[in-house]
């Protein structure tokens, strides 16, 4: 048995009185595919923002291949090797597509020759035909898969998907499974928050589900489809019809 490449013990979050997240235990193995699925405001992007640095946890500890990481800026886990992308895309604008990997290559030090990883990375993410072009001509599906690029040019080892497939298409969720998937076979452990449920089922090995704040069930997709408890969340105003 391998010992986890993340854990969280006891994790807990609120914003003012209002106690947005937690506690919660969890843990990811090195190149698992997580999934983890939930309401709007149940605390997903909060769990995600106490595993990068983005907040810190009011209580409970967040390690890292064995190391407490809990109180440690953004920047040390990045280098240490967690990675996300955004809700929302956040290209630098006025620059080109190998220059906004560029920024965080350089935050990133130890990468020798850094045009070189962005056009590696690129290649990966499938968007070396734009690479010269601004981030403003890009497309949803072109930006998404930026979205990634700049996540994954330091390398990282587990990597966080917050809503990465959110406005495509079926066939442009297809490729961002497929580029998902690959990375995964190359070690790769992929957290992938989602609400598209097809795409969420399909790629992960294990599914938690996350309602106000606390970690309500886990499961393969079919055992958590089939969990009273998720169909409360997901079905239950309907049922009461
Ligand atoms: P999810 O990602 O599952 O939709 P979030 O983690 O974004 O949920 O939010 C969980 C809850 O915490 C929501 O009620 C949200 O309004 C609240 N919340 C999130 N971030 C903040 C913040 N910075 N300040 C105040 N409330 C927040
Ligand atoms: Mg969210």
């Amino acid at each position: 048995m391998s010992s986890p490449v993340l854990s969280m013990h006891g994790v807990e979050k609120s914003f003012g009185l209002f106690r947005a997240l937690g506690p919660v235990d969890l843990e990811l193995m090195p190149q698992e595919r997580l999934g983890i699925i939930g309401p709007n405001g149940a605390g997903k992007t909060t769990l995600i923002n106490c595993i990068t640095g983005v907040l810190k946890p009011d209580n409970g500890s967040v390690k890292f291949e064995g190391i407490d990481i809990t109180v440690q800026p953004s920047f040390k886990r990045a280098r240490l090797g967690i990675s996300r992308t955004f809700q929302i895309p956040q290209p630098f604008r006025g620059m080109s597509v190998t220059e906004n990997l560029l920024v965080p290559l350089d935050y990133l030090h130890g990468t020798a020759n850094k045009r070189r990883r962005a056009a590696e990375v690129l290649e990966s993410v499938g968007l070396s035909a734009r690479a010269a072009h601004p981030s403003e001509d890009l497309s949803q599906l072109e930006l998404r898969k930026l979205e990634l690029a700049r996540a994954l040019v330091g390398n990282p080892k587990v990597l966080i998907a917050d809503e990465a497939m959110a406005g495509l298409s079926e066939a442009e969720i297809d490729e961002v499974l497929a580029i998902l998937m690959k990375l995964n076979q190359q070690g790769v452990a992929v957290i992938m928050i989602e609400h598209i449920m097809h795409a969420v089922m399909r790629f992960s090995q294990r599914i938690v589900c996350f309602e106000m704040g606390q970690l309500i069930a886990s499961g393969t997709a079919e055992e958590v489809t089939r969990d009273p408890k998720v169909q409360k969340v997901y079905f239950g105003e309907q049922a009461h019809h």
